[in-house]
């Protein structure tokens, strides 16, 4: 079951989704229950980042009138493995810092086509890393990891404290998507860290996790090797997006 916050924080960002459809070229599914396992796994791996190796099943097949109502002028059905599909799958694969999380152990890569399928063996469909109390914006690393995935990358970040071995990292530019809570406001240059921390204090709290931690914000984004953006639905038991049908917004 997926706790009532986080359920309708999905549909708000289904929601925007949906709005914002004409931009993105194809949708990813992904459960709902998977993305509170992804938001406990990023915090119990703290401070390490780590990297979920994702599958698609075969018999979720993103339904027929979801696929329809989000068809526009820039949409392809060909863009990345696995498409149409709904995420069903996921396994923590490695942890580590922002650089070498991207780099597989051993007994997860296949040395003969290593060279071929770039550090991270090719193993699964789509790849998710986590960014813990940063936004969800791709580094060069991260662009760098995607030119192996077949399907998509994706990048969860959380906002959370205590924040003890991973502060907020502040000016990270680019574009976000907030699952749940508004953006964290910029701290100011040379701000002491007294009063840095008195400002995440004063951040509204949306849950706790099971390790303790509050979790003031939490955003997703997805893209595929090209660079374009992946446009993220929250699915339930029954493959339909939370919130579906979406009520259009003028
Ligand atoms: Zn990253």
């Amino acid at each position: 079951m997926v706790e009532e916050w986080l359920e309708s924080a999905m549909k708000q960002y289904n929601q925007a989704s949906y709005d914002a459809r004409e931009a993105y070229p194809a949708i990813l599914q992904m459960p709902g229950k998977l993305l509170g396992n992804l938001i406990q796994w990023c915090l119990e791996a703290l401070p390490d980042e780590i990297l979920v190796g994702l599958d698609i099943s075969s018999e979720r097949q993103v339904r027929k009138e979801v696929s329809q109502a989000f068809v526009g002028p820039e949409s392809r059905d060909d863009l990345f493995a696995g498409q149409g599909y709904t995420i069903s799958e996921a396994q923590v694969v490695n942890r580590g810092n922002s650089m070498t999380v991207h780099h597989l152990p051993e007994e997860w890569t296949d040395e003969i086509f290593g060279a071929e399928r770039g550090p991270r063996g090719g193993r699964f469909t789509h790849w998710l890393h986590t960014h813990p109390n940063a936004p969800a914006i791709p580094s060069g690393p991260d662009a760098a990891a995607a030119q192996w995935t077949e399907g998509v990358d994706l990048i969860l970040g959380v906002e959370f404290s205590p924040a003890w071995g991973a502060p907020w990292v502040d000016g990270v530019e680019g574009e976000r998507r907030m699952v749940a809570g508004n953006k964290r406001p910029e701290g100011e240059k040379g701000q002491s860290w007294f009063r840095q921390r008195m400002a995440r204090e004063k951040r509204p709290v949306l849950g706790k996790a099971a390790t303790g931690h509050s979790i003031h914000g939490i955003e997703l984004i997805a893209f595929h090797r090209s660079g374009v953006g992946v446009n993220i639905l929250f699915v339930d038991e029954n493959n339909l997006p939370y919130g579906w049908p979406f009520p259009d917004v003028q």
